[in-house]
């Protein structure tokens, strides 16, 4: 059994298509008046590429920190339409998801592309925060701990220096955007087997999928679960503050 306590939790709100300078300006304003949260917790807001210089100027200060939802495996060159993890860094922007499901299904990201990612992020002091998680089909057919451990072996692959670098999210499929939620029972019994997998104690992992204020405080009472990654919930300041309270 893992030391929870020795771990940091972290909440990171993935804001995912949505915003608009306005709008972003508000939701931000409404999560830095409540300065109170911060010391326990890690938090951050991973933003559309075009807002993060928005996001990093208004949070500048705060101990809220900025991510971004991608990156490049290239450093430089003609990648048209890329932005690299050099970049991120340069503009104040300390994390990134990579290899979140709607990237690997919509993008054809594989495993092996997202370990590339996580390597170039880590090269610049960028934190990459890496998603993995089964299909329902995969779970309806007990393959689900096959299907997870398939998508963190280039990870593992990496070296224990790496991961120790590095924030895991599980995320099943299944429960991203769709009102289900893994039972914290699901959730801490892959959690668990992720970090036995992982072979580390001190890797943070954190649960995505569906999370909100009224089922934040069940899943993070679970000894393996770290935080969370929260979709939709984080579009709305209030109903984010609360997780992070949780
Ligand atoms: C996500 O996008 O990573 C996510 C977990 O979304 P939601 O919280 O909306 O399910």
């Amino acid at each position: 059994m893992s030391v929870h306590s020795s771990r940091k939790r972290l909440v990171a709100g993935n804001w995912k298509l949505n915003g608009s300078l306005d709008g972003n300006s508000r939701l931000l304003q409404e999560l830095l008046v409540r300065p109170e949260m911060q010391a326990e917790c890690d938090v951050l807001v991973c933003v559309p590429y075009v807002y993060l210089p928005q996001a990093v100027s208004i949070l500048k200060g705060s101990a809220i920190a900025v991510g971004a939802q991608d990156v490049s495996v290239h450093a430089k060159g003609a990648y048209t339409g890329e932005v690299s993890a050099a970049m991120l860094a340069d503009i104040g922007c300390r994390w990134v998801i990579v290899g979140h499901s709607e990237r690997r299904q919509y993008h054809q990201e594989s495993s092996a592309q997202v370990a590339a990612k996580v390597l170039a992020a880590l090269n610049a002091g960028v934190t990459p925060i890496v998603c993995v998680g089964e299909q329902l089909a995969d779970r309806q057919a007990g393959q689900e701990v096959c299907v997870v451990q398939d998508q963190l072996e280039p990870i593992k692959a990496l070296g224990a220096q790496i991961v120790s670098r590095l924030v895991l999210a599980y995320e099943p499929v299944w429960a991203i955007g769709t009102g289900l939620t893994a039972s914290p029972q699901q959730a801490q019994q892959m959690h668990q087997q992720i970090r036995a997998y992982m072979e580390s104690d001190q890797v943070r992992i954190l649960y995505g999928g569906s999370v909100k204020a009224d089922n934040a405080a069940e899943l993070f009472a679970m000894p393996d679960i770290d935080g969370a990654l929260v979709g939709g919930a984080s579009l709305d300041a209030q109903e984010f503050l609360r997780i992070v309270a949780a």
